[in-house]
């Protein structure tokens, strides 16, 4: 493969843009392919190259990159009637209407333009509703590029993970382990009236893909509830691709009392959301005194083309399509671990998938799950699957993103560059893609 355009793209964005990349993960060592275009499930890079594409995004483009008819002519329209008008507009009410006519925990929400400002807006919404300080976050989540998150530590032991966030705004967060029971009743015994609200994604999606083991979900919704805290689910990877239009949530039978979402949501374009109950929802600005406010928020670009997405997907058969494909990726994979690396883990639901490169596991396959780890007790893995971000950053992270990762983008298949980032199928991969992946995984591990 030649790369001579994406060296030279790169070696000019080192000059004009902080490590020549505008979202950190971009990245890739030792420079990022640059691209021109999207192609259904393919991206085609600045030198022709082609890829079978399984970030898509990171998440956001459930459809691919070729939006279907009614999409790509709602966000025409839009564009070309103005772009945006500081005052309200229908589409953005019948998206609102959408979301709350599909998700359990939704009867009010604000549309904002990032999953970032989603989260720091519901931070905010819980302290305000609750008068306490305290938000709850599990190791290995992740929130977006904002204060209250970016924090590492074990209970109350924290510190900020990022410079530029000051000490005492680390103190005001608790970072449990996923999937730990004891940690979060021991916290809730410690600070139980201080905590606003435990803030996790239903399922890690950014760190691995850790699967809830059963009842983890509803404990957090137990004990939230006793202590007159909120629950707050991020849904800005799950939303609108675990559990299809009801989300994870609705796939888990656990309702938050405020979810975010993003991605899939302004399909394809800058977006985010804040929603759950209206007694809640309301204390937002104007309505209540929690302030809240954005120039672009309801882009009616972004509400057309998430609005326009998402009637897609509920009209035609794309979330069997995607988690079908999602099964036999993640089952084709299982097997050809149970061969070549059967210390491996496969993990994922519904259309996202990841190999995790864990250390240790039992040498034969036993009775383990068999598309993606559930963290089912009576898995014959279950010791040595990972059950929490930590477990993750223990794996072989670096074989992952050296060897393995440049291996398969020789083949032709642009994967996540590092162990920690979700893949995803979208509606434009087919039965041969997974075919050719299977055996580009085959040919790498
Ligand atoms: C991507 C993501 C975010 C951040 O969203 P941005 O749009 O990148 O700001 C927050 N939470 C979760 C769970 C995410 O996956």
């Amino acid at each position: 493969m030649n790369h001579e355009q994406s060296r030279s793209l790169y070696d000019r964005a080192l000059s004009v843009i902080p490590g020549g990349v505008n979202s950190s993960v971009r990245a890739i060592r030792p420079y990022p392919f640059f691209v021109s275009r999207g192609d259904g499930g393919h991206v085609i890079d600045a030198d022709g190259n082609r890829y079978l594409d399984f970030v898509m995004g990171y998440g956001p483009l459930l459809l691919g990159h070729s939006l279907p008819e009614e999409v790509t002519a709602a966000i025409q329209q839009r564009a070309s009637e103005g772009p945006m008008y500081g005052a309200p507009t229908e589409v953005e009410v019948e998206l609102a209407e959408f979301v709350a006519r599909h998700v359990p925990s939704v009867e009010m929400i604000r549309f904002v333009n990032s999953g970032t400002e989603a989260t720091v807006s519901a931070v905010r919404l819980a302290r305000g509703y609750t008068g306490r300080e305290k938000v709850v976050i599990m190791q290995g989540g992740y929130h977006g590029a904002q204060e209250s998150t970016l924090v590492d530590g074990e209970g109350d032991h924290t510190s900020p993970s990022s410079a530029g966030i000051p000490q005492s705004f680390a103190e005001h967060t608790i970072v449990v382990p996923f999937n730990d029971e004891d940690a979060i009743h021991d916290v809730f015994d410690a600070h139980g009236d201080e905590i606003a609200a435990v803030l996790t994604e239903p399922i890690l999606g950014n760190y691995g893909i850790v699967h809830p083991v059963d009842g983890y979900l509803e404990t957090l919704r137990e004990v939230t509830d006793d202590h007159g805290s909120l629950l707050i689910f991020d849904e800005v990877i799950t939303g609108f691709r675990v559990g299809g239009l009801q989300c994870a949530q609705g796939k888990f039978g656990v309702t938050p009392d405020v979810t975010t979402f993003g991605k899939v949501v302004g399909g394809g374009f800058p977006v985010g959301a804040i929603g759950g109950r209206a007694e809640i929802i309301e204390q937002f600005s104007p309505a209540g005194d929690v302030f809240q406010a954005g120039t672009f928020s309801g882009h009616p670009v972004t509400m057309a083309a998430g609005l326009e997405t998402l009637r897609y997907a509920a009209a035609n058969d794309v979330y069997d399509h995607v988690n079908t494909l999602g099964e036999q990726l993640r089952s084709g994979l299982t097997d050809i671990l149970a061969d070549e690396a059967p210390e491996y883990t496969v993990v994922g639901t519904d259309s996202m998938f990841k190999v995790i490169f864990t250390r240790e596991g039992p040498t034969s396959s036993g009775e383990q799950c068999e598309s993606g780890c559930r963290q089912r007790a009576d898995c014959s893995r279950s010791d040595s699957c990972p059950k929490t971000g930590a477990d993750v950053k223990r794996a072989e992270t670096e074989r992952w993103e050296r060897l393995f990762w440049p291996a398969m983008k020789e083949q032709g298949i642009f994967l996540t560059p590092n162990q920690f980032e979700s893949q995803f199928v979208c509606d434009a991969h087919t039965q041969e893609d997974v075919e050719r992946t299977l055996e580009a995984y085959k040919q790498a591990l």
